[in-house]
């Protein structure tokens, strides 16, 4: 015997859940949104760099999705990202609507460039854009009539004559459609890796096996991204991910004799690859606790960048006794992202009807290796799309 009934049932609280379950009941449904802990928590929170969109005079949608495409050596799926490309800017203005401030300059939106990308195109909200988009879609959600279910991890799914059953810590859910959005499972690797990870601890991907044993398709599942710029030292930093746009603003990377030994904002497989080579060449550094290292040399940021664009990061840093902006930190690469996940298509539908799959338990729109500031935009135009379609199959 269910609980409750739903339109459309949402499973996970990042920026990709909310994003879904507020399109979902903007497009007329009911909906429930059920999550692992508290609505807060989630990697998406965590997210500091910011999210891509071609907003640049000498940029376009065009220009964005050839850098995608480039980053991924060519392994994402095409159509996925000329969707995620054509609709960020609209996603970004969905986002001012929801209440989120983007840093702003001379009259228009602060741009840096990320690693791969050929543009300045990253907008930010300091450098705790993914609190802020959170924040907004959170506040968006709960003050309207969305169900949502903390403390309540999908432990089962089935289907039944007419949508979805699911088992939600101690609630049983009926649902037309369901949609997946509860993020990756590089915690978890990590821990049994053990590895330093980035990630929140609720990332520990049992939903897409749960997906995965109904028989959805995933793709690209493998391919699993070390941030470059982990917090090597102090300990409380270890794990800690330096967000790229220190190397945006003018930070590189040197080995232990102080020479560039590769380019600071390259695509990040390519930048983590070249810093284990370093290390295992001999010409890494290595930290006051003996761990295998090489400098970031954020001596070379200005103060004035700085202080818009990357103040929690300097805050965090100046808390543990180091000034970035003074002396260099030690960083290695750290487990970060699942680039692959569930094979979606254009809606974000996964290979079973009325199974939606959005944000990082989805694959195809980063191939087999993302591009910084593009996952919280997958969150965005994909967890949108999510939620229109979903809604609009309940209802059919
Ligand atoms: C430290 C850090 C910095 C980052 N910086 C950036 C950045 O600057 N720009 C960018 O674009 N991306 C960045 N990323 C990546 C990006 O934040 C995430 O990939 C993205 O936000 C994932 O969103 P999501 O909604 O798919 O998953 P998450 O935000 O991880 O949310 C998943 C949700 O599902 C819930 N859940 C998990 N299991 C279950 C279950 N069994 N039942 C119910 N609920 C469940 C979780 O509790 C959580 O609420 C960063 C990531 C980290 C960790």
């Amino acid at each position: 015997m269910a609980d409750s009934s739903f339109d459309v049932l949402v499973i996970g609280s990042g920026a990709s859940g909310l994003a879904a379950a507020v399109s979902a009941r903007r497009a007329g449904a009911q909906v429930a949104l059920a999550t692992k802990g508290a609505l807060q928590s989630c990697n998406s929170a965590k997210a500091q760099g910011g999210i891509q969109a071609a907003f640049g005079d000498d940029d376009s949608p065009e220009q964005h999705a050839e850098d995608v495409w480039k980053s991924s050596h060519e392994t994402a799926d095409r159509g996925l990202v000329e969707i995620l490309t054509g609709e960020a800017p609209s996603a970004i203005h969905w986002l001012e609507e929801l209440g989120v401030e983007f840093t702003r300059e001379n009259g228009g939106y602060r741009l840096a460039r990320c690693g791969g990308a050929s543009r300045k195109r990253l907008l930010q909200v300091g450098d705790r854009t993914g609190h802020a988009i959170t924040t907004a879609l959170r506040d968006s959600a709960e003050s309207s009539d969305i169900q949502t279910y903390p403390k309540s991890p999908l432990a089962d799914l089935a289907r039944t004559e007419n949508g979805w059953r699911a088992r939600c810590g101690d609630h049983t859910i009926v649902a037309t459609t369901v949609i997946l959005a509860a993020g990756g499972r590089c915690f978890r690797v990590a821990e049994e890796r053990g590895e330093l990870s980035t990630n929140h601890p609720g990332a520990t991907g049992e939903v897409t096996q749960i997906a995965v044993d109904l028989g959805a398709e995933v793709r690209d599942f493998d391919a699993l991204q070390y941030h470059p710029n982990g917090g090597a030292w102090p300990e409380n930093m270890q794990g800690y991910s330096i967000p790229e746009t220190t190397r945006a603003y003018g930070a590189v990377l040197l080995n232990a004799d102080g020479e560039e030994f590769t380019d600071s904002l390259g695509p990040r497989d390519a930048v983590s690859q070249a810093i284990v080579e370093e290390v295992e060449k001999g010409k890494g550094v290595e930290t006051p606790d003996g761990r295998p290292a090489v400098y970031l040399d954020t001596t070379r940021i200005s103060e004035a960048d700085a202080n818009v664009s990357l103040p929690y990061m300097l805050r965090r840093y100046r808390a543990g006794g180091i000034d970035p902006l003074r002396e260099r930190l030690f960083t290695y690469p750290v487990l970060h992202y699942q680039n692959g996940g569930l094979v979606i298509d254009a809606n974000a539908e996964t290979t079973l009807e009325g199974l939606y799959a959005c944000g990082e338990i989805a694959g195809g729109t980063h191939g087999r290796n993302r591009m910084m500031g593009n996952s919280l935009l997958e969150c965005c135009v994909f967890g949108r799309r999510a939620g229109k379609a979903a809604a609009e199959k309940a209802s059919s």
